[in-house]
């Protein structure tokens, strides 16, 4: 593992959130592909609210949170503006995150089409269903995917599909410790 070149100062640990809004876990996936460098990394970070830690709910202040996904529903939109108000930092990791990705495809077709091809005309709905699943548990559909930066103030973008682990891991230290790093075209990745 390359070792930092600044150290983060008092031996405190910096503090990071994750979580996946319409994303498919890839991106963290691919952070835990980091190899070696999570020995730096676990010296050095704390994960706080995480699907990696199971940790649900914000009860210290974080000073990174990356965002895999765009928003595709009310609790979406909700999640993403508590990541706001909980880290001072906030990086859209992916390219679902940075426009919307993969799920926004669907914003070329109205609403309604969608849900209907979802539920009621596809090759696995129920022969005769009638119905569009709408619970108040539920959360509701948007019009359209939007991406994070349309919801709130977004620092920092990762692009990629997803993004390496390397290249997750250098803007972390680069945003954190202010290690210096460089990327060259062919290493953003898109599987
Ligand atoms: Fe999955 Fe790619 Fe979207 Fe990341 S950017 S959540 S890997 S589809």
């Amino acid at each position: 593992a390359n070792k930092l070149k600044k150290q983060p100062t008092n031996g405190t640990k910096k503090r990071i959130a994750t979580t996946s809004l319409a994303g498919c876990f890839g991106c963290h996936m691919s952070l835990l592909d980091i190899d070696l460098d999570i020995l730096d990394m676990v010296e050095l970070v704390e994960i706080h609210k995480s699907p990696l830690t199971d940790i649900k709910k914000f009860n210290k202040r974080c000073d990174i949170g990356l965002i895999e996904g765009g928003c595709c529903n009310t609790e979406n939109i909700e999640v993403l503006r508590e990541f706001r108000k909980n880290c001072d930092i906030l990086i859209s990791v992916g390219e679902c995150a940075v426009w919307g990705g993969l799920p926004a495809m669907r914003n070329t077709i109205p609403l309604e089409a969608c849900l209907n091809e979802a539920y009621l005309n596809s090759m696995t709905s129920e022969e005769g269903a009638t119905t569009i699943p709408n619970h108040q548990d539920i959360p509701k559909i948007l019009n359209k995917v939007y991406a994070n930066h349309d919801v709130v103030k977004i620092d920092y973008h990762i692009p990629g599909c997803p993004p390496s682990a390397n290249h997750i891991w250098s803007v972390l230290k680069h945003v954190l410790f202010e290690e210096e790093y460089s990327i060259a075209f062919a290493d953003f990745k898109y599987d």
